[in-house]
């Protein structure tokens, strides 16, 4: 979840740290802290709560060339100045970073408190530095090693330490790292993004291995090849948007293109997807598909479930990937459970992919991060291909999950008797999407003013049914994160009137979900009931719909496509109600309150 940087060499430490930090700070921001080893063995320790990009100070006179850096998230302990990372053991000798959760932190406190150890945070991870601290005699790498075999939980750590200086030591279980490889100078990362301006060579760790930099070399406890990254990080602009959210809703249409250019033969109506080719055989073989996924990435997951059963003729199910892994699943080697994330380091996701593998099923990913844990840890997969998305809440990425899902339909379709025809129709139809997509951004303005109309109210209800139920939970989920003063729930429109219509009245809105497509008359009738009980109405419907005008108070047009294809749309406007509602309510839209966007903790 949060950012790890380290780094060891013949510079001061501090800039690359700082750097790297601020790379990171999409991963966690709630605080930030770090540790240099100054000569003389002496050790500045600085924690502030809060955003690294708002740092002011000047630490120019700080010339250590060791030193780790985090930025948390926190999962224990409140976020305070106390809890932040580095952690120490009791002489301020050892001091380390930690991403993910220390399970039996409990207990290990316990006896340590026990044995004599003072603790200063309420943090699980300060149980580390006090193990270490047990163990350590002269040499830091075994002291580490000892220590994390009394450890239950996940982790990626980096660790420093006064008595053993002229060294980093860095471990992970189930939380990602890398080391950045160069000469005389090694870094380690919990993310590329972090190194990628000093190094390009860089090193996977892998779980339960123990790396140790020094000055002038490195080692792992096991043999690794060295790989290259090929891929370049966008900088980080906001291109004249207020915000990266903004930005990166606007490149909705881009990123639909990106997912699908290359991707098909119109003619033979196929769907080409390098990745999934590789496994087509077994793929003919599978009986059924189970998708896993979290958050948002559940939404487009549902909306692929949709789609393969009624157009690739697969039974479908979307699992929520934590409920996945622990409920025992009827799965076997012909089932194929295809992992959606936005990072590929969603670790409840990561963790079902290893359960469905274990149970011989073949696993996919549809991930957006080239080379991310989950992209290595499937079988075959395909890439979302729309660059780095910098806002916390996934918006490009999702459009992108939809257009790949659909290309997906089309792949699997065609090797079970989907016509040449309705491939054909499929592809041509998505080809189309990016200039529709850019029709609803150019109305953007109006959506603006819709968001400022309806910010006065505080609870809102998404509905809408088959293809589109999916996005109306997209859109709440949007609306709580972003514009987190509102509550919202999304649900399937036949479902209102099992509940959730008693909460209905003047001051309790609905966005009804209502494009012209095969469950246009069903949604109707939960708008009219909505209505006969005074609720407010705005409702998304496709251009050309005169009669939904009269009903609601107020429209969102979206242009006409393939019932199929129609959330890939309707979650445009969606996406930008919200942004805009939580600019409305003075709200930091990129970095909504209590989130993160890599989810690397169970
Ligand atoms: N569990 C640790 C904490 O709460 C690490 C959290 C993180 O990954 O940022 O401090």
């Amino acid at each position: 979840m949060c950012g790890i940087v380290g780094y060891i060499g013949k510079k001061p430490a501090l800039p690359v740290l700082l750097s790297g930090l601020k790379r990171l700070e999409y991963r966690g921001y709630d605080s930030y802290g770090f540790c240099i080893l100054e000569k003389k063995k002496d050790v500045f320790l600085y924690k502030k709560k809060g955003k690294i990009s708002e740092l002011q100070e000047d630490f120019s006179n700080i010339k250590g060339q060791i030193g780790i850096a985090h930025t948390r998230w926190a999962t224990t302990g409140a976020v305070s100045e106390q809890n932040t990372h580095p952690h120490f053991d009791c002489h301020k000798n050892i001091f380390l970073v930690h991403n993910g959760i220390i399970e039996n932190y409990q207990e290990l406190k316990e006896q340590l408190i026990k044995e004599g150890h003072q603790f200063t945070s309420e943090t699980d991870t300060e149980v580390l530095a006090h193990l270490i601290e047990k163990y350590f005699d002269d040499n830091l790498e075994e002291a580490v090693r000892q220590a994390l075999k009394e450890v239950r939980g996940t982790y990626g750590i980096a660790v420093i330490s006064k008595k053993d200086p002229e060294k980093i030591v860095a471990a992970k279980l189930g939380s990602p790292l890398i080391l950045g490889i160069n000469d005389n100078e090694f870094l380690v990362a919990s993310d590329p993004a972090a190194i990628i301006s000093s190094t390009r060579q860089i090193i996977t760790l892998d779980d339960n291995e123990i790396a140790v930099l020094s000055p002038d070399k490195f080692f792992i406890l096991k043999e690794k090849p060295i790989e290259k990254i090929e891929w370049d990080i966008e900088d980080a602009q906001k291109q004249g948007f207020s915000h990266f959210m903004l930005k990166e809703i606007f490149e909705e249409p881009e990123a639909i293109k990106k997912s699908i250019v290359g991707r098909m033969i119109l003619e033979q109506g196929l769907a080409k997807l390098g990745g999934l080719d590789e496994v087509s055989e077994r793929l003919k073989k599978i009986e059924k598909v189970v998708i896993i996924a979290c958050g948002t990435a559940s939404y487009a997951g549902k909306v692929g479930e949709y789609m393969f059963e009624e157009y690739a003729k697969i039974p479908t199910k979307l699992e929520i990937a934590s409920e996945f892994r622990y409920k025992n699943s009827i799965l076997d080697d012909k089932t194929a459970v295809l992992a959606i994330s936005q990072s590929g380091e969603t670790i409840d996701t990561l963790e079902a992919i290893k359960e469905a593998k274990r149970k011989g099923c073949l696993t996919l990913g549809l991930v957006n991060t080239v080379g991310s844990s989950i992209a290595r840890e499937t079988d075959a997969g395909v890439y979302c291909r729309v660059g780095q998305e910098i806002a916390v809440a996934s918006t490009k990425a999702f459009i992108s999950q939809l257009s790949i899902l659909a290309l997906i339909t089309v792949f699997l379709g065609r090797q079970r008797g989907m016509s040449l025809t309705t491939g054909k129709r499929i592809l041509q139809e998505l080809e189309k999407l990016p200039d529709l997509a850019r029709k609803i951004l150019n109305k953007s303005d109006d959506i603006k003013d819709l968001a400022k109309k309806y910010s006065e109210y505080r609870n809102f209800f998404f509905l809408a049914r088959k293809y589109n139920f999916p996005i109306a939970q997209e859109g709440a989920i949007k609306l709580k994160e972003i514009a987190w003063k509102i509550h919202a729930e999304g649900y399937p429109g036949g479902e209102i009137k099992h509940g959730p219509i008693a909460l209905i009245d003047e001051n309790f809105p609905t966005v009804v979900i209502c494009p012209s497509d095969s469950v246009y008359d069903k949604m109707k009738n939960a708008l009219e009931e909505i209505k006969a009980r005074k609720g407010k109405i705005l409702a998304v419907i496709t251009q050309g719909n005169d009669e939904i005008k009269n009903l609601a108070d107020d429209v969102i047009y979206i242009p006409k496509t393939l019932e199929m294809l129609t959330p890939i749309l309707t979650t445009i406007p969606l996406h930008l109600f919200a942004a805009y509602l939580g600019l409305e309510l003075g709200l930091d839209i990129d970095k909504p309150r209590n989130l993160a966007k890599s989810v690397t903790v169970e």
